[in-house]
C-alpha cells in the first residue's frame, strides 16, 4: 500500500476534501517510470489542487503535488533504471496527472530529469518549481548578453520563492543584485542571500507618465508583473533584458512600447511547465553548480503529508513563508 494525500469531490455539493489515505500501486496512473518519492514541496498551484481545484484538476479522486524528487523503482524506458535519482517539475503533473504527494508516483519518462551530481532529493525540493524557474530566468538573461560587471540586476518579489533563489544565484555569479521587497524586515535576509542593494517596493509601485527614466538595471528577473514591470521596463539600460516570470502584482501590463523602440529593451517570457528537456537538464545542472544551497537552508520548513490540507489553505491566503519541503521518506 502507498500513503498518499487524496483529494475527493462530492459531486452533489461540488466541495472537495483532502485526507491522507492508503492507495494500491495498481491505482497509480499509466506511465513508464515508477518513482519512490522522497520529497515534494508546496506551491500556490498545489494550494489550489489540494483545495478548490481552480480549474486545474481534471478528475477526482486526485493526488496533488506539482513537483517531486525521488528514486526510480522500476522503468520500462531505457533512459532510467532502478536506483536512479530523478526530479520532476511541470508537465501538469499534480494537476491533470497524479503528482508527488504520495510515497510513489508513476509518470512518463519524458517528464523526468536525472538529479544532477551535487544535489540531493531534499535540496531539489527546497529549490522546487520556484527555484527552477528562477534559474530559467537567469539563463534567459545570460543568453541575451547579461554578464557580471554590467551594473545592478533587479529582482522583484525578492523575498518570495522565485525572487530569493534568483537573488542567491545572481549573487553567486558575481552580479550586483538590487532586491525589490515590500517587507523591510526581509532586508538582512536578502543581503545574506547576495543582494547588494535593497529597493523598497513602494519606490517602484507608482506609475509614471515618463516612458523612459534613468538607465539603471542591466537585467531583471521579474516575479511581480503588473504596473511594477511596466515601470521597470523604462529603467532598463540600453539593450538589457527582463525575464518575465510571475504575476504576484498583477497580470495587466500597463506599459508603453517606447523602451523597446528607443532602448532596445527585451522582454523575455519564462515558462517552467512545458520547458524542453535540454533546457531543464541545463537548469538543474546550473542549480547544482551556481546556487549556494546553504543559504536556502534557513528558508526550509519541513512538513508531512498530514500537514498539507492546512498548508494548502494557508498558501492560498498568502500565509506560508519559506520553502515547504514535504518529507515522504
Ligand atoms: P511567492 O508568493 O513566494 O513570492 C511572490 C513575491 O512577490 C512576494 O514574496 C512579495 O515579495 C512579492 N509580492 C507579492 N504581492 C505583491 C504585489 N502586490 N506587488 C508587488 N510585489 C508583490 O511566489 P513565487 O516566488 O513562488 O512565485 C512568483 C510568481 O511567479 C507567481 O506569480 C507565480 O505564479 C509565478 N511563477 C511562474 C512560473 C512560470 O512558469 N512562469 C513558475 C513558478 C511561479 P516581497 O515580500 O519581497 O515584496
Amino acid at each position: 500500500m502507498i500513503r498518499a494525500l487524496v483529494v475527493e469531490k462530492d459531486e452533489e455539493s461540488g466541495k472537495t476534501s483532502a485526507a491522507v489515505r492508503e492507495i494500491e500501486e495498481s491505482d497509480l496512473p499509466d506511465g513508464e517510470v515508477t518513482v519512490a518519492v522522497e520529497y515534494s514541496t508546496l506551491n500556490y498551484k498545489d494550494g489550489l489542487c489540494i483545495g478548490p481545484g481552480g480549474g486545474l484538476v481534471r478528475s477526482y479522486p486526485h493526488v496533488p503535488g506539482i513537483d517531486f524528487a525521488g528514486t526510480v523503482e522500476s522503468s520500462s524506458d531505457d533512459r532510467y533504471k532502478p536506483g536512479d535519482k530523478v526530479v520532476l517539475t511541470g508537465w501538469r503533473v499534480g494537476e491533470a496527472h497524479w503528482g508527488g504527494y504520495a510515497e510513489k508516483a508513476r509518470v512518463r519518462a519524458d517528464w523526468l530529469v536525472p538529479l544532477p551530481e551535487g544535489l540531493d532529493t531534499r535540496q531539489a525540493m527546497a529549490v522546487g518549481t520556484a527555484g527552477f524557474t528562477a534559474m530559467l530566468g537567469v539563463m534567459a538573461l545570460e543568453r541575451h548578453g547579461l554578464a557580471p560587471g554590467q551594473g545592478p540586476v533587479l529582482v522583484t518579489g525578492a523575498s518570495g520563492g522565485v525572487g530569493s533563489v534568483a537573488t542567491a544565484i545572481l549573487g553567486r555569479l558575481g552580479h550586483e543584485v538590487a532586491a525589490v521587497t515590500g517587507r523591510p524586515e526581509s532586508a538582512d535576509y536578502l543581503r545574506s542571500l547576495g543582494a547588494t542593494q535593497i529597493v523598497a517596493r513602494a519606490d517602484l509601485a507608482e506609475t509614471t507618465k515618463r516612458p523612459l527614466e534613468a538607465e539603471t538595471w542591466s537585467g531583471c528577473v521579474d516575479a511581480v508583473g503588473g504596473p511594477m514591470l511596466a515601470r521597470v521596463l523604462g529603467q532598463m539600460k540600453y539593450g538589457a533584458s527582463v525575464a518575465a516570470v510571475g504575476l504576484a502584482g498583477g497580470a495587466e501590463l500597463p506599459a508603453k512600447v517606447v523602451p523597446f523602440l528607443l532602448r532596445g529593451v527585451n522582454l523575455l517570457g519564462i515558462d517552467s511547465v512545458m520547458q524542453p528537456y535540454e533546457n531543464r537538464l541545463e537548469a538543474w545542472q546550473r542549480i547544482a553548480r551556481d546556487l549556494p544551497m546553504e543559504k536556502l537552508e534557513d528558508m526550509v520548513r519541513p512538513a508531512r503529508l498530514s500537514d498539507l490540507p492546512q498548508l494548502g489553505a494557508d498558501i492560498l491566503k498568502g500565509q506560508v513563508q519559506g520553502r515547504v519541503v514535504v518529507d515522504l521518506t
